[in-house]
């Protein structure tokens, strides 16, 4: 994106779509702060880029629901203005658990949010950047995982098998697209320090792991935020269809 246009962040409000949205907003681009229903934290994120001088607006809207995307892109422009690039960060794990006690339920709210979701939300910007529909071009950064290729055993294979529907969706919609302005990309983040873990009943899920980590620690929301930032940014202008791992080597 060469411009400083407005880009919607999904699931803005908390981790690394928070830290995502401050760092965007830095970098002079209206921001979108898309939450579920953490009201207070996506205020408290506008409030923080308000503060610095920047501009955003918290859109609330479930992103497992097609009615909401829509509302959610529509609010935003209006807003805002024009879209440029879109962050697909909402995501969700569903509880930690083994395949065999998968619950039908569990399975197709994953699958809502972490892929019919994404599917959707690219969609809505897919429509507003292309060339071939009168667009500007633009960039999509998704949000996959590092458990796309780890695979989750003994913990969230659901979970997995949803980021790795992710990357599929990353190479081949990059592939669809280039021709007509979009660059899509996903970043792959590892262990990072979010509430994820613990939401998800994994406990000290991050203590337990941090030693697979070659790097040694954890990683934090800002510096996913800036493999983001940079996928999103004029500085990445010949790269599409990457899955960039932010893991610490792991
Ligand atoms: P988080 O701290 O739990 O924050 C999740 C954010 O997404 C919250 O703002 C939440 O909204 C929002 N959200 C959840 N479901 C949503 C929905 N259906 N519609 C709209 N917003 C929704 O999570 P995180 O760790 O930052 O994770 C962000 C992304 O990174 C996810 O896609 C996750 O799978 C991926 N990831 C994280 C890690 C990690 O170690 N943390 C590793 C690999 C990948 P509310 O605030 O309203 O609840």
């Amino acid at each position: 994106m060469s411009e400083k246009r407005m880009v919607i962040v999904t699931g803005g409000g908390r981790g690394i779509g928070a830290a995502t949205c401050r760092r965007l907003a830095a970098e002079g681009h209206a921001v979108a702060v898309n939450y579920a229903s953490n009201e207070a934290a996506a205020h408290q994120v506008v409030a923080a880029i308000e503060a610095a001088g920047g501009k955003a607006v918290a859109i609330q809207g479930d992103t497992g629901q097609e009615a909401d995307i829509v509302r959610l892109f529509e609010t935003a422009e209006r807003a805002l203005g024009p879209l440029g690039g879109l962050v697909a960060n909402a995501g969700v794990t569903g509880p930690v658990g083994r395949v065999e006690s998968i619950t039908p339920a569990v399975l197709e709210r994953v699958l809502a949010v972490n892929v019919t979701g994404l599917f959707l939300c690219a969609r809505e910007a897919i429509r507003r950047l292309s060339t071939k529909h009168g667009g500007k071009g633009g960039a999509i950064v998704n949000v996959g995982s590092r458990a796309a290729e780890l695979g989750g055993g003994g913990e969230w294979v659901h979970y997995a098998a949803s980021k790795g529907a992710v990357d599929s969706f990353t190479i081949g919609l990059a592939r669809e697209v280039a021709a007509e302005g979009i660059r899509v990309n996903a970043v792959a983040p590892g262990l990072i320090e979010t509430e994820l873990h613990a939401a998800a009943g994994g406990g000290d899920r991050l203590a337990r792991l941090v030693g697979f980590v070659p790097m040694q620690r954890v990683g934090s929301p800002e510096e996913t935020a800036e493999a983001i930032a940079w996928l999103l940014s004029p500085a990445s202008s010949y790269i599409t269809g990457a899955i960039l791992p932010v893991s610490g080597g792991r």
